[in-house]
């Protein structure tokens, strides 16, 4: 919602921007929330409570007149809230004014009272909550409530806070995968780059394993010994083709000896062999970077810290 919008709207209402993105507080005598889901697609949601009974049948019938206001593509009522979604065009909030409007007068005129979304006790002290991405006035009983189920539903989800230094031996280990693999595929005669993006994954999965949480820190240091482990893979297989040459034709060859000797055979460009190291690890490289995409992208976008119910 943009600053202007809040302001249109705050003004008309009388209500307030509470917390950031959501507009909150009671308009004739019944607590609301605006919110907008989508881009200028708006959750209205209004607390009455059915206090006089008013029937089912004339409920259901101001719902098919909400429902014909234009914008408006769904509108529920679940014994406390009335729900709207509502698409507004061009800038134009007359159709949402028009619906709040209509919502506090059948309320009012029907007996409803306002109160907590959650139970029927209107005379309860309400605070406003976020339970799930919606906004409500919830009752501090029924919030405490809310929070204690969401606490044993999803005692996982709440992601554990990483560990640097194990994520960082987890991310080696999984890079060991990735340069076996390497390895196998530079023997069969195929551009073993593309074991880059198996490493990468497995550096990733592997941070995570032991490290826990993959924070921004962890992506940087994966993507740091990925790079390192490619580059150290890739001479890793010279050195172990020129190892075997030796051992067949001279015998008694240290395989650090036919290392050096297949680094400088490399770094000489003999027989064009450094192109064919370059090309591995510019495809092995490239590979990291499509790999690291969805890692780098979920590590600075999700903090990890949001609450799915809190009160303001
Ligand atoms: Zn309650």
């Amino acid at each position: 919602m943009n600053a202007n919008t809040v302001k249109l709207i705050t003004e008309k209402l009388g209500l307030i921007e509470r917390p950031k993105g959501v507009i909150s507080g009671i308009y004739k005598d019944y607590y609301m929330t605006l919110k907008e889901q989508q881009k200028n697609i708006y959750v209205l949601v209004v607390q009455g409570n059915n206090k006089a009974e008013c029937s089912q049948e004339d409920i259901d019938k101001f719902i098919d007149s909400i429902k014909g206001i234009q914008g408006v593509s769904n509108c529920v009522y679940d014994k406390r809230c009335l729900k709207v979604l509502i698409a507004v065009m061009k800038n134009d909030f007359s159709y949402l004014f028009n619906c709040v409007d209509m919502i506090v007068g059948f309320f009012g005129d029907n007996g409803f009272k306002t109160g907590c979304a959650h139970c029927d006790d209107v005379q309860k002290n309400v605070s406003l909550c976020g339970v799930y991405g919606t906004y409500e006035y919830v009752c501090d009983d029924c919030f405490n409530i809310i929070e204690e189920e969401s606490k044993n539903k999803q005692p996982e989800k709440s992601p554990k806070k990483g560990n640097l230094p194990a994520g960082i031996v987890g991310a080696f280990l999984g890079t060991l995968i990735g340069a076996v693999l390497w390895i196998i595929i530079y023997n069969l005669g195929f551009i073993a780059g593309i074991a880059g993006l198996v490493m990468t994954v497995c550096a990733f999965k592997g941070y995570e394993l032991i490290g826990g949480r993959l924070s921004k820190t962890g992506v940087i240091v994966s993507v740091i010994i990925v790079i390192v482990m490619i580059f150290f893979t890739n001479t890793l297989c010279y050195g172990i083709e020129v190892h075997s040459v030796f051992s067949e034709q001279y015998g008694g060859v240290s395989f650090f000896e036919s290392y050096r000797i297949a680094m400088e055979l490399v770094f000489e460009n003999v027989e064009g062999l450094l192109g064919y190291f370059i090309k591995d690890l510019v495809v092995g490289y490239l590979l990291t970077i499509v790999a690291s995409f969805s890692a780098i992208k979920n590590a600075f976008t999700d903090n990890g810290d949001t609450p799915s119910v809190s009160k303001y």
